[in-house]
């Protein structure tokens, strides 16, 4: 195993289909973070996407290892991928890891369970035969007919946390890397450790000590029915842990090397770009409130300023974003910041439930009316806010969906130039595991909410027509150019054949709305 070859393959929103079918323009975090550790522990390693792996006969020829990533909805692509695998171990990873008994009895060798840092350096010295595999902390295997779970950390803290540089090398595996949104970590975990307070599946429902949402830091980690912390739909604070900052240096450092590889668009990611620096002022406390202390201005500051100082940001040949925000963290003094680095970019914002009650239920940080107020506050900085709802959610009846029906209409004249409509997904490891997957949205009692947030999307898309977009090409389809708005919006249909377009950056005149995503465009430039 010493200075071997070891593939990742990326089967992230891979679904069963083994195709990324939505968000195909994302670069996330987790394999290139796992190829940074490889190589910084002295392999080979190479990043591989799932389709390629699967269908390309000799894609995985030559690998001494095979590590996978993925999310417990991509499960089936995992397995699809694993039962054409004949090299030496197995190993899955990545949000999945919750579902492990059936990666391991599908043909996994081993699952890490959390966070890379922790498992894969000791992993690696039990392949070289320097550990035994009862010291790997959270790694899960066979023995014989029993499943283990060897014993390991919560989450990772420093100097094992942000030890490693994820590879930017590996990128280029990606189809269309050069307009893709390239995810560049700056905040592990979340600060949100209050909890439901819905009836939950297995019997338990919050008992209202009050330890998670008035108790000290330290107390609010552990729920005393042990109601796993967090949204109730939400899985990273119970499997991730905590807000933790990366250091600003390496932030800069790796954004900087992603420019001169010729990335556009980098996202800084972060379940909350607001909680950045949040940890640092209560350290060495957890930061498990998600309201108190207010956002650490300073430290956005200065970290925003480095990178909009990098001269491509600076001239607008590469964006810089932010990816989440909790609507409660957005006062005044934090959305002017934002506005004063990040004008004309999109920040995502969740409402989830338009109702008060039901949002507060939901373990929610925020009050529906902070979520009201951060939609005009960054709009009034010059943020282009989208806003997130999720349909089908324990607790939602009719009055629910009224409520969420107008809070949905708020937001939009408010200025929310998006509204995402998610279903909900019973999620292991969260609150709400064990509930049932409701029915799509046009077929549920939710249909109205769908069909508003549709003709909202689309209202929006229209007043695109006869704008001016920056846009990159990065594929042709039959139509024409596929090209990605810049800094982000819609999929443009390029009038054109011209391939020698592809990779840069033109400018075009959007003349048709197709669909709520898509918009036909020619070019001007
Ligand atoms: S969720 Fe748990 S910790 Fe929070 S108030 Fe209820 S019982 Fe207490």
């Amino acid at each position: 195993m010493c200075g071997s070859r070891v593939a990742i393959v990326d089967c992230l929103a891979r679904g069963s289909r083994l195709k990324r079918f939505a968000t195909q323009d994302v670069i996330g975090v987790g394999p290139r973070l796992v190829s940074g550790i490889l190589h910084d522990l002295g392999h080979e390693a190479k990043v591989i996407q799932c389709e390629e792996a699967y269908k390309v006969s000799n894609a995985l020829s030559g690998f001494e290892a095979l590590f996978v990533s993925g999310m417990s909805t991509d499960i089936p692509s995992m397995l699809k991928l694993v039962s054409r695998w004949s090299g030496g171990p197995a190993i899955a990873g990545g949000p999945s890891f919750v579902d492990y008994l059936r990666l391991i009895y599908s043909g996994y060798n081993f699952v890490v369970w959390g966070e890379g840092e922790l498992t894969i350096p000791s992993l690696i010295d039990y392949l070289n035969g320097k550990k035994e595999l009862d010291e790997v902390p959270n790694l899960i295997y066979k023995v014989g007919n029993h499943v283990i779970r060897n014993p390991g950390p919560r989450w990772a803290n420093k100097p094992v946390l942000w030890g490693f540089t994820p590879s930017v090398k590996d990128i280029t595996s990606y189809p269309g890397w050069w307009g893709a949104r390239v995810y560049v970590e700056v905040v592990r975990g979340c600060s949100n450790f209050f909890r439901p307070t819905l009836p939950l599946r297995n019997g338990r429902t919050c008992i209202f000590c009050d330890l998670c949402r008035k108790g000290s830091l330290i107390q609010r980690l552990k729920c005393p029915i042990d109601i796993p912390p967090g949204c109730g739909y939400c899985s990273v604070p119970s499997l991730f842990g905590p807000a933790r900052s990366r250091p600003m240096e390496q932030i800069v450092d790796e954004v900087k090397s992603l420019i001169k590889l010729g990335v556009k668009r980098i996202v800084l990611s972060a379940p909350d770009f607001l909680d950045y620096g949040r940890d640092w002022l209560v350290s060495p406390d957890p930061l498990t409130n998600p309201r108190e202390p207010p956002p650490n201005i300073d430290a956005i500051d200065n970290l925003l300023y480095r990178l909009t100082s990098i001269s491509e940001v600076s001239t607008e040949e590469t964006y810089i974003m932010v990816e989440n925000l909790k609507p409660n963290l957005v006062t005044e003094e934090s959305a002017k910041v934002l506005g004063r680095y990040l004008r004309g970019t999109p920040v995502n914002l969740g409402l989830e439930s338009g109702d008060p009650q039901h949002h507060i239920a939901l373990g929610r940080p925020s009050r529906v009316d902070e979520v009201f107020r951060a939609v005009k506050l960054l709009k009034k900085y010059g943020l282009r806010p989208y806003v997130y709802v999720i349909h089908g959610l324990p607790g939602e009846n009719e009055r629910v969906i009224e409520s969420t029906l107008k809070a949905v209409k708020k937001v939009w004249d408010l200025g929310s130039e998006k509204i995402t409509l998610y279903r909900f997904t019973p999620l292991k490891g969260t609150a709400f595991e064990g509930f049932p997957k409701p029915p799509p949205a046009v077929k549920s009692k939710a249909k109205s909410l769908y069909e508003l947030v549709r003709k909202l999307n689309k209202e929006g898309k229209l007043r695109l027509k006869g704008r001016k977009l920056k846009a990159i090409p990065v594929n042709r389809g039959k139509d024409g150019l596929i090209a990605y708005a810049l800094p982000h919006g819609p999929v443009i249909i390029i009038e054109s054949n011209n391939t020698s377009l592809i990779g840069r950056v033109v400018e075009v005149k959007v003349d048709k709305v197709l669909s709520d995503r898509l918009v036909k465009g020619f070019l001007i430039t």
